[in-house]
């Protein structure tokens, strides 16, 4: 029964990112089935999955493709590793397609099992290819406040998520943070007057210095790109390997940057020829409308890790695309590069993963979310602005976010002693819709396989539940 699951849950399973004692208070939601885009709990709810599990099951729950393509694995060949100068087809054949699916700079990948171990092996690349360019000392890898790269010491590190940071004695030595380029934090509705203006010197991260009403969009793109100048000159150029962000920050809260603020990144990047890294673990396999994020925003990345929609999340998988230039240095210079996993091309998960990227080509998905699914999401968030609880709400492809205001003028935000994030994701848990709350944003990253149809189905649950969370702020 569901009562016995969650008795065993509380009593010896410790869920990642939960308060323990909380959980066990509660009771997890046991989830026992799924096809297509909904789940089934241990009490037959049937529930809209707004969040693709974690961001990853891009064609949907089901796929016979995916199933039938482990099977076969698993019976043929379930396991060999990559160490001894040996190599299994499905690592080799998933390594040449991803060099044709990712864009033109790609021709070589290091695969690793997750999105964590792919960022580990980021920090490593980048530091060696400094190393073999006889510049050892270009070891610091600039990220950005409330980015999200992982769990492991590397991954949180890099990330910007100062919970994170706070437990463990983190970031490792030689990562620097900027802030991140959240409009309606620092641009859109800030009252007072600004001396700054887009193309003056940036402010570094942690000022909370005001940038002032008025600043537009675009503006604020390139101002919050040059802090990155800024945190360039300040560290000093000889001692700067990378830049790496989200090109939409997922964990973050679903912050889309403005379109000039990718460009400009490559452009500062480009200057001081420091490695321009795209984090597509969220945003890869067609998340956005494209292939990969970069290319929506028009950046041109030299490294690029990815994990989660490789696989539509059925088994996991990940790594690190490596762009001509680093790829020359290390392969033509480099020697060993001593590091690596076990399941660093793993067969049955990369016999997965070439299913699933078969799949979304034969079934159109990253075109449909550019013309069709991504634009008719659009719209429905559009709408939603209309709602008295929604300060803004937007999206890019298949990623959406909706903030939640006290006060739609001036945005005025909740007290934080109100959680209303969570408040709204128990409605929409009761209600049997997935919606992850980060803060006072709640945000959704649907399969791509997702109708129009089911998309109002969800923009309706969407609606109840705002409204329901409404009528409990008002209480
Ligand atoms: N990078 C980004 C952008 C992510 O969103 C995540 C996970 O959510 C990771 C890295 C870490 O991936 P994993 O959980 O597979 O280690």
């Amino acid at each position: 029964t569901t009562a016995d699951w969650q008795a065993a849950d509380a009593a010896h399973f410790l869920h990642p990112f939960t308060d323990f004692q909380s959980l066990a208070k509660k009771g997890s939601r046991i989830i026992t089935k799924a096809e297509n885009i909904y789940l089934t709990d241990s009490d037959g709810q049937r529930i809209l999955d707004a969040m693709s599990g974690l961001w990853c099951v891009n064609v949907g729950y089901g796929q016979q493709a995916l199933i039938d393509a482990a099977t076969r694995q698993l019976k043929e060949l379930p396991f060999y590793n990559a160490f001894f100068q040996t190599a299994t087809p499905p690592a080799i054949e998933l390594a040449e397609l991803l060099a044709e699916v990712t864009p033109p700079q790609f021709k070589h990948v290091f695969f690793t099992g997750s999105g964590s171990e792919g960022n580990d092996t980021i920090v490593r690349m980048v530091r060696r290819y400094w190393d073999i360019q006889g510049q050892p000392g270009r070891s610091v890898i600039i990220s950005r406040r409330n980015g999200y790269h992982g769990s492991t010491m590397a991954g949180a590190s890099l990330g910007g998520m100062s919970a994170m940071h706070a437990q463990g004695g983190l970031p490792i030595p030689g990562i620097e943070h900027i802030d991140q380029p959240y409009w309606v934090e620092h641009g859109q509705h800030r009252p007072a007057p600004s001396r700054l203006k887009a193309g003056d010197p940036p402010r570094g991260a942690g000022d909370e210095g005001d940038l002032g009403a008025g600043i537009s969009r675009e503006q604020f793109g390139l101002v919050a790109a040059r802090w990155l100048e800024e945190k360039i000159l300040a560290v000093g150029v000889e001692r700067v390997a990378a830049f790496i962000g989200e090109p939409i920050q997922g964990a973050g809260g679903v912050i889309i940057p403005p379109a000039t603020y990718w460009p400009e990144i490559q452009r500062i990047c480009d200057k001081y020829g420091i490695l321009l890294v795209s984090d597509e673990v969220i945003t890869g396999f067609g998340r956005t409308g494209r292939w990969f994020g970069c290319e929506t925003f028009g950046a041109r990345p030299d490294l690029m890790t990815f994990a989660k929609g490789v696989t539509s999340g059925y088994i996991p998988l990940g790594g690190v695309m490596v762009g001509e230039r680093v790829a020359e240095a290390l392969i033509e210079r480099g020697g060993e590069f001593e590091h690596g996993y076990t399941y660093s091309g793993h067969p049955v998960a990369c016999a997965v993963a070439l299913a699933n990227i078969k799949l979304i080509r034969e079934l159109g998905l990253v075109e449909r979310v550019h013309d069709d699914v991504g634009p008719y999401l659009a719209e429905g968030f559009e709408s939603l602005k209309a709602h008295p609880l929604v300060g803004d709400a937007e999206s890019c492809g298949l990623m959406g976010a909706v903030l939640l205001v006290k006060d739609k003028d001036g945005l005025k935000p909740f007290d934080e002693s109100v959680g209303i994030g969570m408040v709204c994701r128990g409605h929409c848990f009761r209600e049997g819709l997935i919606m992850r709350a980060v803060g006072n944003r709640m945000i959704i990253a649907p399969p791509l396989v997702i109708t129009r149809a089911q998309i109002d189905e969800m923009m309706a649950l969407i609606r109840r539940c705002l409204d329901l969370t409404l009528a409990d702020a008002r209480r």
